[in-house]
Order: C-alpha cells, then structure tokens, then sequence
C-alpha cells in the first residue's frame, strides 16, 4: 500500500485540523474526484481528525491509491490505541457522522495504533491508478504550501454556503414541480371534461344514425315488398293470356279443325315454341315472387332420397342431346333419413342441373348427396363447365343477373334461376353456396338440415 502513498501529513496541534481539512480537499480535487465528493472527503476528514486528536493525541493522515476493488482515494487517520475500550467507543459515536459521508469505512487496530480508513471511488471520467499517475500526483501533492487555518476557515464557510444555495435551489426545484402538477391536473381534468363533451355528442349522433338507420331499413323492406308484389301481379297478369295463346293454337292444330298448308303449320309450330317458353318464364318469375313475399311455405315430410335421385336421374340426361356431356347422379350411400320438403328440394336440385348442362360444353355435370356431419346434408352439383370468375359470386345470386361474355353468348335464360334456388334452399332451412373456377368448373352446394322444423314450431 505503502508504494501508493500520495501524501503524508499529520495533527500535531489544534489548527493543524484545518490543514489537514484544506489538504484532504485538494488531494481529493488533484484525484479527479467532484467538488461535492471533494467537500465529503473534507468534512470527513476534519471530523475524523478533529475527534481523534481530542481523544487520542497526535493523529497521522496518509492519502492512498487504492485500487483493490476499483479505483479509490484511501484517507487513513491513525493514533495511538488507547488502552480504555470505552474511549474507543466514544470516538465511534462522535464520528457516526463522518461515517455516513464516505463510500468505504474500516476500523482496525495493529502494533498498538487505530487506524480509521475511509475511501472514496474515483468516478467514472478520472485518471485511473497507474504507477506514472500515481508518481505524478505524489510530485504535485509534496509541493503544496501549508494553508494558514484561517484560508480553510474562510472556504470552509464558502462551501457551507454552497451547500446552502443547493438546498435552496432543490426546494425551489421542488416547488416549481409542485406548481408543475398542479397545472398537470388541471390540464387532464379540462381534457377529460371535453372528452366527455365529446362522448356525449358521439353518442347523440350514433342514436340519431341509429334511427335513421331505421327508417332506411323500413323504407327498404317496404320496396322489397312493392317489388314482389308486382312481380307476383306481372306474371299473374302474363300468364292468362300465354295460356289463351296456347289453348287457341292447340284448337287450330286440332285434327278436328280446318285443314292447314304445310306452311301454316310450321308457322303455328314456332308460335307455340316461343310461348311455351314464355310460360315457363312466367312460371318462374311468378315462383320468385312467390317465395319472396314468404306466401311460400315448406311442408316437411320423410323424404326418400333414392326415390329423389332416381327420378332425376331418368329424366336429367334426357335433356341432353350432345355425347361429349354426361349427366351423372351418383347413388345417395349412407345417409341418414331426411325429413324436408321434397317439391323444393328437387326444384332446386333441377335448377342446378339445369344450368351446369346449359354452361358445360363438354365433360360432365355431376349429383352426388354427402352427410355433411351434424344435423345436415349436402347435396353437391358440380360440373366441368366454363365457369364463373370470382367477381361474380355474389351477383349471379341477383335476381335477373346474368354474365354477359362470349362463352355465355349461345345460351338462352332470365337470371332467375339462382336467385330462386338460393331462396328455396333458405326456406328448407339451409344454404346455397358456390365455388368455381373459370374454364374448369363450378360446383354449387346445398346444405340442408336433415330435419327441417315445420314454420309454425309444430315437430
Ligand atoms: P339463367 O337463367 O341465366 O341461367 P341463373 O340465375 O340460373 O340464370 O344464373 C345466372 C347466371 O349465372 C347465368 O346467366 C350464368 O352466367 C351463371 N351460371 C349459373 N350456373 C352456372 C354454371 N353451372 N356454370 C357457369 N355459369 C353459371
């Protein structure tokens, strides 16, 4: 330790305790430490030494590089040993103060002498402890003058001060803050007053949306209700005069009538053609109609899907004159019983086949029936047809919706059809639902419930 050593001095006499301060501020100043570290080391030294000396006699104080646990300035005060304990442990209690001010403390004794050991850490930017450094401040140290007591006496005021003004500042500091808060509080009480203004005024407007929102809805189901209700009277007014056109023409055709040219004959075989195909256009917009205004209800009962598939399977193929289509309806396995309405349910199964045979230029269109688990049912018609591309999903489900392209060009219908096997599905209960991909094919599937619960809630 002795190899560190960076100054020696001593307390001989009273004042002597003020050199020692004014040394053991400049020693801690030459060291790196900052001033308040320096103005701790100062005053705890000048205690250390002001007590021992009263106690102990003649006190010698050494400054030390230490560096056993990381750069530190060792101040030693060391005495005589007294041979009272008691002695000792009143100078412990005069120099609790002193204690409190330094980072390290250590009393020992040896070879008959005290020795109180206080040390302070070097900071962070300082020099650190090496051999030339340590040499250096040893050189500066040994040329400082003696102080005279009363310069100490006068810095030592000038510290006091110090200390003073930074009291001062902290409680000013202290008070800013305060007032800091107080207007802090205000702010968020102001902000929280408008934010509840505001709340307020969203909630007014949200109710207000929410009327209107209403009233747009009634407004809307009221139109719906208008449309249907014309649909029903146009189709319903329509419809009278094709049958009249029909039943004439079956008159004039009728062997038992006037004679007709080969020519007539024909001409009449186009009439009936085009109004037989608008009575089955009639029929179908008079169907819409119908469910749409809800006067359509399901009569559930036990339905034999066999029966079912078969039935369509005798008479689907038939409307297909062309050899590279075929019509598939594969055999319905492992079902269990369905209880739903079975006019329905063909209609929309028909409906389906029909369009996958119209759209299919060649392949196939195919009927299968799965248990899709739970309570329910699909029955999958799909086809390997032009398809539909993804943009139309939605709409061809609209009523009159129909795409318009080159691959749909040759084929005749009214947009009718989907709309009315999707409303016929939800009135069985189920759904509709459509994947597709152009040029490859689609395929719609119905999901029906297996039991399907009459309307009025009757099982
Ligand atoms: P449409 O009487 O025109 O068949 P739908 O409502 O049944 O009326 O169908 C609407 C449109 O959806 C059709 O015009 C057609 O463009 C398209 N579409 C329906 N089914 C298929 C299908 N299986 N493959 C390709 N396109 C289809």
């Amino acid at each position: 330790m002795s190899g560190n050593l960076l100054l020696r001095t001593a307390i001989a006499v009273e004042h002597d305790v003020f050199v020692v301060r004014q040394r053991g501020r400049e020693v801690a100043a030459a060291v790196g430490l900052e001033s308040q570290d320096q103005i701790r080391v100062a005053t705890a030294l000048s205690e250390v030494g002001r007590q021992m000396f009263a106690l102990l006699g003649a006190v010698v104080v050494t400054f030390d590089a230490d560096s056993e646990h990381g750069d530190m300035l060792l101040v030693s005060a060391t005495a005589q040993a007294p041979t009272d304990r008691a002695v000792l442990d009143a100078l412990a209690a005069e120099v609790a103060g002193a204690h409190r001010l330094m980072g390290t403390w250590r009393v020992y004794e040896s070879g008959g002498r005290v020795t109180i050991a206080m040390g302070r850490q070097l900071p962070p930017g300082a020099p650190s402890w090496t051999p030339a450094r340590v040499e250096e401040l040893r050189t500066a140290l040994e040329r400082l003058a003696p102080g005279r007591p009363v310069e100490e006496f006068v810095l030592q005021n000038q510290e006091l001060l110090t200390s003073l003004a930074e009291v001062q500042s902290q409680r000013d500091e202290l008070l800013r803050l305060n007032a800091e808060l107080a207007e802090t509080n205000r702010g968020v009480l102001a902000l929280y007053n408008e934010l509840s203004d505001e709340l307020e005024a969203t909630n007014r407007g949200v109710v207000a949306l929410y009327a209107e929102l209403d009233q747009k809805s009634a407004q809307l189901r009221d139109a719906s209700e208008a449309k249907s209700r014309f649909l029903a009277n146009v189709s319903h007014e329509l419809r009278a005069p094709v049958t009249a056109i029909l039943g004439l023409l079956r008159l004039i055709t009728d062997p038992a009538s006037e004679p007709l040219t080969e020519e007539q004959r024909t001409q009449l075989g186009l009439i009936e053609d085009s109004a037989r195909d608008m009575l089955a256009r009639v029929n179908e917009l008079l169907d819409l109609a119908k469910a749409e205004s809800g006067r359509l209800e399901p009569s559930p009962a036990d339905v034999d899907l066999h029966a079912v598939f078969g039935a369509l399977r005798g008479t689907m193929p038939s409307l297909v004159d062309r050899p590279e289509l075929d019509v598939v309806v594969e055999e319905p396995a492992g079902l269990p019983v369905l209880h739903t309405d079975e006019v329905m349910l063909v209609q929309v199964l028909r409906n389906l086949m029909t369009n996958g045979i119209k759209f299919t230029p060649r392949g196939e269109v195919r009927l299968a029936a799965r248990y899709a688990g739970g309570d329910t049912v699909d029955l999958v018609v799909s086809d390997t047809g032009i398809g539909i591309p993804p943009e139309e999903h939605r709409r061809v489900f609209e009523e009159f919706y129909q795409i318009r392209g080159a691959a749909q060009a040759a084929v005749v219908g009214t947009g009718l059809g989907l709309p009315y096997a999707r409303r016929l599905a939800t009135l069985l209960g189920g759904e509709l639902t459509l994947t597709s991909t152009v040029g490859a094919g689609s395929t719609f599937t119905v999901t029906v419930p297996l039991r399907l619960r009459p309307p009025h809630g009757d099982a």
